[in-house]
């Protein structure tokens, strides 16, 4: 199937909508997810235009995966946490609900349990907040 020009992500990526952004480099960009699974939930997305993993150059691939750890290891330092659940979701039928590909990296503090996936949304001062804080600790 084509790219849907018009999904949010790269509605945001235009800067056409907004986002509470955490890091961007020429390949990539990492913000708060709105409705997120755990405090400190960040999304990672390519600049290129792929809907998925599987749609993704290896250049493209290669810059989410170094971002991604970037992002992990700030997200750890930031929240504390002993965990760090990352997630990619390709299609539909595997759940995924934005078709732009983005990695998720979501805080898993020991015996939580994380929240229902895109369900809740947080109030943007929580996540302007919570941005600051994993701003401060990337590398
Ligand atoms: P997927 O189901 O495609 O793997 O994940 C999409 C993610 O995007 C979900 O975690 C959902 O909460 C998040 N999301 C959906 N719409 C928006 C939005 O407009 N802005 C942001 N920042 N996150 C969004």
């Amino acid at each position: 199937m084509a790219y849907d020009t018009n999904n949010i992500f790269a509605k945001i990526l235009r800067g056409e909508a907004s986002c509470i952004s955490v890091y961007e480099d020429d390949k990539t960009l990492a913000f708060m997810d709105l409705m997120p699974q755990a405090e400190g939930h960040v999304l990672i997305v390519p600049k290129e235009a792929a809907e998925n993993l599987l749609d993704l150059s290896e250049a493209g691939a290669q810059a989410c995966i170094l971002t991604t750890r970037r992002i992990a290891l700030a997200v750890k330092k930031a929240l504390g946490v002993e965990g760090i659940h990352v997630a990619q979701l390709n299609g539909a039928a595997a759940g995924q609900t934005v078709p732009h590909c983005h990695f998720h990296v979501i805080p898993h503090a020991t015996g939580t349990v994380l929240r229902m996936h895109a369900a809740v949304r947080a109030p943007d001062d929580e996540l302007k907040v919570l941005a600051q804080r994993i701003k401060a600790c990337l590398a």
